[in-house]
């Protein structure tokens, strides 16, 4: 399976893709949205991690930009999103869905919340 991590704190690049390795997920990891697209359009991921707070554009609006990408290219499955989320503000289930993403993770959260958060995506033969 392999994941993108859209995260802009380096330290919590590390970490994360030092348990999603251990987890033997393939990882690439991204910290800003123009990087993020390029590897939604060739490298097409199987999911995407992502973190709420980065610069020039958030999670909400990258993941907006994905939804509008898949359905200008009529994909009809779309990449799971999880959102990575760093405090009460964009703490909010409802407006990580309403965003179009499907599921989130309130940080900090420990290797096997992130693992539980994964699997429930995985599909056979990834
Ligand atoms: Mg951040």
């Amino acid at each position: 399976m392999k994941i993108l991590l859209v995260e802009d704190n380096l330290l919590n690049q590390k970490v994360v893709s030092f348990h999603l390795r251990k987890f033997d997920y393939e990882v690439v990891c991204v910290a800003i949205w123009s990087d993020a697209m390029e590897q939604l359009k060739n490298n097409s991921p199987d999911l995407i991690l992502m973190d709420i707070m980065l610069p020039e554009k958030n999670g909400f609006e990258i993941t907006a930009d994905i939804r509008k990408y898949e359905e200008s290219m009529g994909i009809k499955h779309r990449v799971p999103i999880v959102a990575l989320t760093a405090n009460t503000l964009d703490n909010d289930k409802d407006k990580c869905l309403q965003a179009g993403m499907d599921d989130y993770l309130p940080k900090p959260f420990s290797p096997e919340e992130l693992y539980a958060v994964i699997e429930q995506f995985a599909t056979s033969g990834k």
